[in-house]
């Protein structure tokens, strides 16, 4: 069985939100850690059960600590990791991702990405005395199933592909040596605030892109020069709401058609992973789309998976919570 982590996270009700449900009508009921009842707008009831299920007064820190920080330490030995962000725009994957924002030294608010930094230099303080370690970061953008290189926009269509010794390669993509904490907070706040440059050159909404933050974690024994090589891929998503609500056309529902095929493309994977047997060369469709294919080597063999399925607490996103659910039940 493949080594998926499922989780779904409901962020707290805006102030909005707050005042147009006043009436205390009641839409989420939690049973336990892992269990909830979500109701619908026909008022029918559906039960889900995650790994763990995180609601309104969640912390950070909790969704780090459940989700991720297994990953980060088996990255740090030459274990393979993702840990993806889904669910409709406005559901809480850049908040839960970034937090308020990359460079926001709140500890209390800051998302996964700065505590997966801290922890990978943290992890390798501890084992300097018998590795060398390189950390190495790059960011990439897939919009339209182009992917571009957000530490370097004039490489707006990187190649992806793969050799047996590295496995997955981004043809080209500007690599950067990060060095500590802070160093890595730089360059990160560098490739996000690319994005916005991009995306107002384009006149694209960030919500229409899936974004990947990868980590390159080199570790060479001192003892005997043998190099392990661990990849740790934080993706966050394109929203994945439904285009007939938008009423979208050209461009827009273009679009949205890329968007639905490449998180179908992730569905179709994290099903095909979890339902195979190990032994069985059962094919897994890492082809169907750019954002599995960056993927592959990240997702499956011995490689380790977490999903946080973001959802608005209100009633009025009850459908779209629902399908964002079930995309998460549908990878367990
Ligand atoms: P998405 O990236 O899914 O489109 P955002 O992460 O941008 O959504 O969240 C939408 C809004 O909700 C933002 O204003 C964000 O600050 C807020 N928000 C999301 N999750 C939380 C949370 N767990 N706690 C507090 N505010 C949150
Ligand atoms: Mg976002």
């Amino acid at each position: 069985m493949a080594n998926v982590i499922v989780c779904a996270r409901f962020r707290p009700l805006s102030s909005k939100e707050r005042r147009d449900h006043a009436d205390g009508s009641i839409f989420i009921r939690f049973l336990d850690a892992e269990t909830f009842v979500l109701k619908d707008e026909k008022q029918e009831e559906h039960e889900f059960s995650f790994d763990r299920a995180f609601y309104e007064g969640s912390e950070q820190s909790d969704v780090y600590e459940f989700l991720a920080l297994p990953i980060v330490r088996d990255a740090v030995n030459g274990v393979n990791g993702t840990i993806i962000t889904y669910g409709q725009t406005g559901a809480g994957k850049t908040y839960s991702m970034e937090g308020p924002s990359i460079l926001d030294c709140d500890e209390k608010k800051k998302g996964l990405l700065p505590r997966v930094v801290d922890e990978l230099f943290t992890s390798i303080k501890i084992s300097e005395d018998t590795s060398k370690y390189s950390i190495k970061l790059s960011m990439v953008e897939i919009y339209m199933e182009k992917v571009r290189d957000l530490f370097d926009l004039s490489k707006d269509n990187i190649q992806i592909k793969e050799s047996k010794v590295q496995g997955i390669i981004l043809s080209g993509v500007t690599e950067i040596s990060v060095l500590d904490p802070c160093d890595a907070s730089q360059v990160l706040s560098r490739g996000i605030a690319n994005r916005a440059v991009g995306e107002t050159q384009m006149n694209m909404a960030s919500s229409r892109s899936h974004c990947a933050y990868i980590f390159t974690v080199q570790q060479e024994l001192i003892a005997d020069k043998k190099l392990k090589i661990g990849k740790l891929v934080l993706v966050d998503l394109a929203g994945s709401e439904k285009i007939e609500k938008t009423g979208a056309e050209g461009i827009v529902l273009e679009e949205a058609k890329t968007i639905n095929k490449s998180l179908s493309a992730l569905g179709n994977v994290i099903n095909a992973l979890t339902s195979g047997t190990p032994s069985k060369a059962n094919h897994i469709p890492y082809r169907d789309s750019k954002l599995t294919r960056i993927l592959q080597d990240a997702l499956g063999g011995n490689s380790r998976t977490a999903l946080l399925c973001c959802c608005s607490p209100s009633p009025s996103n009850a459908s779209e919570s629902l399908s964002t659910l079930r995309f998460g039940a549908r990878a367990k």
